[in-house]
């Protein structure tokens, strides 16, 4: 089975992304327990009682795209269901190293939405569903949220180049939060941490 970078970059390749396998056997996958995203749930007694079980909160699939600008870094990520509190499981979620650098992510599983920023705060959150694409433009950081209660998968390409910047996120949060409602249904908030 190849292993991650070994794809064929070169000549082209035909990956098989059957969600029967998680694609387990084609690459390696990043994950993200939550006892590494400490600070970025609002609540944080909520995310000090869930610690001790440290649950898998997502993780995603590369498969090691040379990174240059004509190279197209593609992959799926897998968001799992839960809630810190009211919040909803989340990724880090990120701005491009290389600002001016856009992705598309494509719904293969679950439901969700794609919490996106500038750094203007010009804030959206658009839905992800399967089938539905969403198109981050270049200039705005961006997180899967998973409002429902299945694994939320996205498909995703970006610029190979692009690179990631984590560290504003992990300094400053989102400027919203989607959270559950009294009537169980995912609600858009201010972060009231946001910029701490
Ligand atoms: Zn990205």
């Amino acid at each position: 089975m190849p292993e991650k970078g070994t794809f064929n970059w070169a000549k082209g390749f035909v990956l098989d992304f059957a969600l029967s396998d998680g694609m387990s056997k084609t690459a390696v996958s990043t994950k993200r327990y939550l006892a590494q995203m400490k600070g970025m749930f609002a609540d944080d007694a909520a995310y000090a009682k869930m610690l001790p079980d440290n649950p898998l909160v997502y993780e995603f699939f590369e498969l090691g795209a040379p990174e240059n600008s004509g190279d197209i870094a593609f992959g799926t990520s897998i968001t799992y269901p839960g809630k810190v509190g009211d919040e909803y499981f989340m990724t880090k979620g990120h701005f491009h190293t290389i600002l001016e650098t856009a992705e598309v992510y494509y719904g293969l599983s679950g439901e969700g939405f794609m919490l996106i920023e500038n750094p203007e705060g010009d804030t959206t959150a658009h839905p992800i569903a399967p089938g539905k694409a969403v198109y981050v433009p270049k200039r705005y950081a961006h997180r899967s949220v998973n409002t429902g209660s299945v694994p939320l998968t996205t498909f995703f390409a970006f610029r190979g180049d692009a690179g990631h910047n984590y560290a504003t996120i992990e300094t400053k949060g989102f400027r919203k939060l989607i959270v559950a409602g009294v009537d169980g249904k995912p609600e858009i908030t201010d972060n009231p941490r946001w910029g701490a």
